[in-house]
């Protein structure tokens, strides 16, 4: 990371002072926040470290401004610099994954996957339902006709990734709105090798015939080949929608070339802008011209008004990741965590299709005689910052999970590389081979109590904050 000069220390500092002067346990937790993620080993598969001008860019008067509507058409006045903003964000999306249209307005990917839904909806559903009746417009419609159409609206059926399998809550998970908005199945990998069966995927599709086919997934540690993808949807007449939500930074790097770039094979692509990509909080849509129009009314449709000062991080975020710079990171990220997961193996751990090929590593706890959530809060003790998560049909169930996720964005982007990660997995395995699982009241096994065995806590924090002095985080800012 750049260091940063004492004029942004001073700048930092100063901020801080009038915040304290309003709420002095806002800045205090805004310092220890600092503080934290400077001393924790963030493995957190979904978070990075933005740049300062990403954070910088959220602080500002942009806050302020109603703007629902579009560039040039909005619902409030003296919307000019909005408009210079979100126009930027769009052009640098369209040019960094080399798409027809994007759309930088949803506030998180939850939000992104909701507005792409409904446009999808509008323009295979709705569309074509008034054009049938031979009306321009809802409001022309009886209120019989009216009933039909919301009828046939929330009759769709959707095809995605099941949770244990990787996909996302948003997928189609029954208890999401997603579940419940559309008749929905869910496909999954293979028990066996835990990868994609694309041949079963096919099968299920053939038969369901979705009107929408989702890829993508928040913990699959492998690449997916969407030119296959499409070829599925198109047998079966359905829009495809690829959720790029964790590898988008992948893609805007040009680790994902081909057919692993989702974008000139999805229909509708949705993302978040903080995980891989290491932007600001916040999702974006990109879309071929066709879905373009659907998409673009988002707002006020199914978002809030946007978030100006947001948008406006995001052409900054973007504008970064359109550097050279920016793909030797995400090349990095995949190089790291092909040695995260070569650590793992070579110390005896097992994982979840037996390596990776993205970000993301899945390591089965079940061999060290933990579950997942033993084995999160052990790592936990030991300043390691890692989440559960469920293996392939998971004994443990989707609380006590058999899983741990890893991803390396964030250590990267800090600058840690092979040798890092490799001690990284050492350290990993020297905690879990020394936590003991617990006991009930009762005597029986238990999924949520362990004993880390002394000494084990310390160690592992002295070797982490080792490395972690030798990559530091925003270099330069100093909060003392
Ligand atoms: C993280 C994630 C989301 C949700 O993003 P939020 O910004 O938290 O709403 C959606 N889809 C996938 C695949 C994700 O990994």
């Amino acid at each position: 990371m750049t260091d940063l000069s004492a004029t942004t220390s001073s700048a930092y500092q100063q901020a801080l002072e009038v915040i304290a002067s309003v709420e002095p346990r806002i800045a205090e937790a805004t310092r220890q926040e600092l503080a934290d993620q400077r001393s924790s080993l963030k493995l957190i598969a979904s978070e990075n470290y933005a740049s300062p001008a990403v954070l910088l860019t959220m602080g500002t008067w942009f806050s302020d401004k109603y703007a629902e509507g579009t560039v040039g058409h909005r619902f409030y006045a003296g919307c000019q610099n909005v408009d210079t903003v979100e126009s930027l964000a769009a052009e640098h999306a369209r040019e960094l994954f080399g798409a027809e249209y994007a759309y930088v307005q949803p506030h998180s990917g939850i939000d992104a996957n909701l507005t792409a839904y409904w446009a999808i909806l509008a323009h295979r559903v709705e569309g074509p339902w008034l054009g049938e009746a031979g009306v321009k417009n809802m409001n022309e419609l009886t209120d019989a006709d009216w009933e039909k159409l919301r009828h046939e609206l929330g009759n769709q059926r959707l095809l995605g990734m099941s949770l244990d399998s990787g996909g996302h809550l948003t997928h189609g998970f029954r208890p999401n709105i997603s579940g419940k908005m559309f008749h929905q199945q869910q496909y999954g990998t293979d028990p066996a090798t835990g990868l994609l069966d694309y041949d079963a995927l096919r099968e299920k599709a053939r038969e369901f015939k979705p009107l929408i086919l989702v890829a993508g997934y928040s913990a699959y540690p492998r690449r997916v080949n969407f030119a296959k993808m499409r070829e599925i949807a198109d047998e079966v007449g359905a829009t495809l929608m690829v959720d790029m939500a964790h590898f988008a930074g992948l893609v805007a790097g040009k680790v994902f070339t081909g057919d692993e770039d989702p974008v000139p094979h999805a229909h509708v692509v949705t993302s978040t802008s903080h995980k891989s990509l290491r932007g600001p909080r916040g999702g974006f849509i990109l879309a071929t011209e066709e879905y373009a129009p659907s998409v673009d009314r988002g707002c006020p449709m199914v978002l809030g008004g946007p978030l100006s000062h947001v948008m406006a991080a995001k052409a900054v975020a973007f504008a970064e990741a359109r550097k050279p710079e920016f793909q030797a990171y995400a090349q990095d990220v995949a190089d790291n965590a092909k040695s995260l997961a070569e650590g793992f193996k070579k110390r005896g751990a097992k994982l979840v299709t037996d390596g990776t090929d993205n970000h993301i590593v899945l390591l089965d706890v079940t061999s060290f005689g933990l579950t997942g959530r033993q084995a999160e809060s052990a790592l936990l003790d030991a300043g390691v910052v890692t989440n559960r998560n469920s293996v392939p049909a998971d004994p443990n169930g989707a609380w006590y999970t058999s899983g741990i996720r890893f991803g390396t964005p964030a250590l990267t982007t800090r600058g840690f590389g092979h040798d890092e990660f490799d001690k990284t997995a050492e350290l990993v395995v020297d905690v879990l081979q020394n936590t003991t699982p617990g006991t009930t009241k009762a005597g029986a096994p238990s999924k949520a109590t362990y004993t880390l065995a002394d000494g084990v806590a310390e160690r592992t924090r002295s070797a982490s904050a080792e490395m972690l002095a030798a990559h530091p985080l925003y270099p330069g800012l100093d909060l003392s």
